[in-house]
């Protein structure tokens, strides 16, 4: 493949037209090198000669045709080439010069299946416009999310300059992830309150049988206290205040199912994806509040869990800590998270912080249904989690000091595959 270009601006000058359209003076490339929008041109011709080569061998389905074919993406994107690309291009990847992006610009630009699939597909189909998003990476390692648009003509000669039209996002995308966490907090509260209605409701239908347990016992007690014990009456009384223990028994039992028992899908889990998801989660809370956050996790380490639970689990640790951290005057502002195998053959999940820390007493309680120094805590959410934990075959501790920090740490059995 020919990785030689000719920059609009490097034309013969006869050969840089002039559009009706364009005010008198200003010629369609300097349009397009001034124009506010990122704009690159891209030849696409040979590629699209593939895709209508491809569709008379009787492709339709074109990921399916990629996924039988794993190097045909590398394949088809090295008959790809860059032609141009204007001022607001060089800008978005911070090059300084277009020399400097166009050296880098194969580099920069890397072949990427969803995004080059999207526009396959408007070939192979027949579409006249197609667009797709992919993160770049500037020159200085900046990571900007991108939609990007483009118009397909119909002959393949209209393919040698195709226009791709770049939208940055990045503040779509930063308020979508804060409207993600809001919802994440949303949906945590909202089954938090539900354990509060459905606790109260389990306490008034407990107090009943536990009521008539104690008449049943003290009516048995008076019988065999009688000068002359009435046996039967005191054996049927027994047996009263055994079924209506057995009903309390069951109604605690159907709470405790409630609270965090939920069944647990356990699949072979990737520690690292499953950090990086509640992290993903948290972190627009955690930089609003100029938190640093540290992760450390052993590569291709994995559990066999649920995902979802474990990251509820992580989640919460973090958001605790974020708010642990707001809450102490210390300068460090910091919460780390790591997971590694340790010597049990378990992988250790630790989450790490520098807050107000919690003191024997709290300590104590720290587990218990509905224990919280928080305004608008409900105290469920340790709760929740040693039983995630726990119904995973895992352990769950805690260690800290105050105004120093707090550690949570617990275990999880590793995958069968390691
Ligand atoms: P909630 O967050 O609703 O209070 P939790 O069960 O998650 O419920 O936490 C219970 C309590 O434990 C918190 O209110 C707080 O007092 C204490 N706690 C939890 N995590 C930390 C931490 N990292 N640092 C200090 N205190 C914490």
């Amino acid at each position: 493949m020919s990785s030689a270009f000719v920059p609009i601006g490097h034309e013969p000058a006869e050969a840089q037209s002039r559009s009706l359209l364009a005010p008198v003076g200003l010629s369609k490339n300097q349009l397009f090198l001034s124009a506010p929008i990122p704009i690159m041109i891209e030849d696409w011709s040979r590629v699209y000669s593939s895709i209508l080569d491809l569709r008379k061998s009787g492709v339709i389905d074109i990921d399916a045709w990629l996924d039988a074919h794993p190097d045909a993406i590398e394949e088809l994107r090295a008959l790809h080439s860059f032609v141009d690309a204007n001022d607001a291009v060089i800008e978005l990847f911070e090059a300084g010069t277009k020399a400097a992006f166009f050296d880098r610009a194969r580099q920069l630009l890397p072949a990427d299946r969803t995004s080059n699939v999207a526009v396959y597909r408007a070939m192979l189909e027949g579409h006249n416009a197609c667009q797709s998003e992919r993160t770049l990476v500037t020159f200085s390692g900046k990571k900007v999310p991108i939609v990007w648009r483009c118009a397909l003509p119909d002959y393949v000669d209209g393919y040698r300059h195709l226009c791709f039209y770049a939208f940055d996002v990045t503040e779509q995308r930063e308020y979508n992830d804060r409207m993600q966490t809001m919802r994440a907090e949303m949906a945590r509260s909202a089954r938090v309150s539900l354990f509060g209605e459905v606790a109260a409701s389990i306490l008034h239908e407990i107090s009943q049988p536990l009521s008539a347990t104690r008449i049943s016992a003290d009516a048995a007690l008076r019988c065999l206290e009688n000068d002359v014990p009435k046996i039967d009456e005191a054996v049927e009384s027994v047996r009263d205040a055994a079924r209506w223990a057995r009903d309390a028994t069951e109604i605690c039992r159907r709470m405790r199912g409630f609270l965090g028992k939920v069944p647990v899908h356990s699949v072979l889990t990737s520690a690292e994806d499953t950090i990086d998801s509640a992290l993903f989660l948290i972190s627009p809370e955690a930089s609003s509040r100029g938190i640093n956050i540290e992760r450390n996790v052993d590569t291709g380490l994995s559990v066999f869990a649920d995902p979802v639970q474990i990251q509820q689990v992580l989640a919460n640790m973090l958001l605790n800590g974020i708010y642990a951290i707001d809450s102490n005057d210390g300068a460090q502002r910091n919460l780390s998270i790591s997971a590694k195998r340790v010597d049990t053959g378990e992988v250790l999940f630790e989450v790490k912080d520098t807050g107000v820390g919690m003191d024997a007493h709290i300590l104590e309680s720290l587990f218990q249904p509905f224990f919280t120094t928080k305004a608008n805590g409900m105290g469920m959410g340790l709760v929740v989690a040693r039983s995630i934990i726990e119904s995973h075959g895992g352990k769950i501790w805690v260690e800290s000091t105050p105004q120093v920090g707090t550690c949570f740490s617990f275990t999880l059995p590793v995958s069968d595959n390691q």
